[in-house]
């Protein structure tokens, strides 16, 4: 990865500010993460160790085994389905760990497989350069709506809480998490998944919550409905019209992760959810849990489906974005916000090339980038996706415009 960032400087929430003081030695650096994706654990059809090597050989620093509504520190064993497809998949798992590290068994004619826990796995792969982070998908309900939220270093199993309404029950496994955090004096958070799936969360849902900082604006599932359809927004743009309804209450800025969702890994294509659609980058100090998470909180990450950036940075009242630019590619700079006395997001700039810049000190609620590149996406969400990028939104300080 080419980090060349001298300094980032990202405004939290709605007045703060953070920057690196000039002559301080900056340590920080990208760091890829996929938080979202599935096992045998639950309804994901490979070993976690699989799994975990894909993510390790293709040049992620972090993954969140995220199952649903478990932890895997039990014993469970699996059936393998009794399908080709799958009893290879069993075959190429028992080459790559040997039988000394497989516990498997036949029963009557069906392939039986012990998975290894999070214990177990874990030192399998972890080292200087590649971080497992235990995680769980919280997978409520309401009325039938699936209602989902991931905990990213969860450290007990968390119940879905129930509730009397979408969003009493999101608020309910948000506060479950945020009162385990504080229980356990532990870094860890909540992030919404894919409020389109099913269309299960409108906006006015998630407008009513309080306490989480993240959701999904991709997920790599093909049910997920990420651009919405001709009735309802897809997930951007219900991610300003979130925004523009927190900083009205003051309330932090919600950020957008892009995610994998993956559950298939012996079938490829957009009828599938398949690694390596969606992925978050991490400017952080060090590659462990609490510095990662302390960095997303500070927003000092960009969601992405393929283009790279070399820089984000705030300085001098002026947001500038930098690509890592691929060969033959050709990249499109958006900044999108709301002024002030508006009541939509809106374009606020396009710029056609590697880097772009926009006047911070106009009188906005938020500006953030999207970056989109024409390259296409290989194994897309959807055919015909480019490659992009999502900046986190930035808020200038109230009296920023009258610094010098
Ligand atoms: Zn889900
Ligand atoms: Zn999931």
């Amino acid at each position: 990865m080419n980090t060349k960032i001298s300094k980032i400087a990202i405004l939290i929430g709605i007045v703060g500010l953070t920057a690196c003081s000039e002559g301080k030695k900056d340590n920080r650096k990208w760091f890829k993460g996929n938080l979202h994706t599935h096992s045998y654990w639950s309804d994901g059809d490979e070993f976690p160790e699989m799994i975990m090597d894909w993510y390790k050989t293709h040049g992620y620093s972090f993954v969140g085994l995220s199952d649903h509504n478990i932890l895997a520190e039990e014993e469970k064993w699996v059936k393998v389905i009794k399908s080709k497809m799958y009893e290879d998949g069993f075959q190429k798992y028992l080459d790559k760990y040997d039988s000394q590290w497989v516990t498997h068994k036949l029963d009557s004619g069906r392939i039986l497989v012990k998975l290894k826990t999070y214990k177990e796995y874990k030192p399998l792969f972890e080292d200087a350069n590649f971080l497992i982070i235990q995680s769980e998908e919280i997978s409520d309900r309401f009325e039938g709506k699936p209602l989902h939220i991931n905990v990213t270093n969860v450290k007990e199993r968390i119940e879905p809480q129930g509730g009397t309404s979408v969003s009493d029950v999101m608020q309910r496994n948000i506060d479950a998490v945020l009162a385990q955090r504080a229980k356990t004096d532990t870094p860890m958070f909540p992030h919404i998944n894919h409020p389109n799936f099913f269309f299960a969360v409108s906006v006015q849902d998630l407008i009513d919550l309080h306490g989480e900082r993240f959701f999904e604006v991709y997920n790599g599932h093909p049910m997920v409905n990420n651009y919405g359809d001709s009735l309802r927004p897809g997930t951007e743009q219900m991610w300003d019209m979130i925004n523009i309804a927190y900083t009205k209450k003051n309330q932090p800025l919600i950020y957008g992760l892009a995610t994998d969702d993956s559950h298939n890994y012996h079938q490829v294509g957009s009828a599938y959810s398949n690694s390596g659609r969606g992925w978050v980058m991490v400017y952080a100090d060090s590659l462990n849990p609490s510095s990662l998470i302390s960095a997303m909180e500070n927003g000092d990450f960009y969601a992405s489906t393929g283009v790279i950036l070399e820089e984000v940075t705030i300085n001098n009242n002026s947001l500038t974005i930098r690509v890592d630019p691929s060969d033959n590619v050709n990249y499109t700079i958006e900044f999108i916000g709301v002024a002030k006395g508006e009541e939509q997001s809106r374009v606020l700039k396009t710029v056609s090339d590697v880097t772009a810049s926009i006047d911070l000190s106009a009188d906005y609620l938020f500006v953030r980038a999207r970056i989109t590149s024409d390259k296409k996406k290989e194994n897309p969400f959807k055919d015909g996706d480019f490659e992009m990028a999502w900046t986190q939104p930035v808020v200038f300080p109230a009296d920023s415009g009258k610094k010098p």
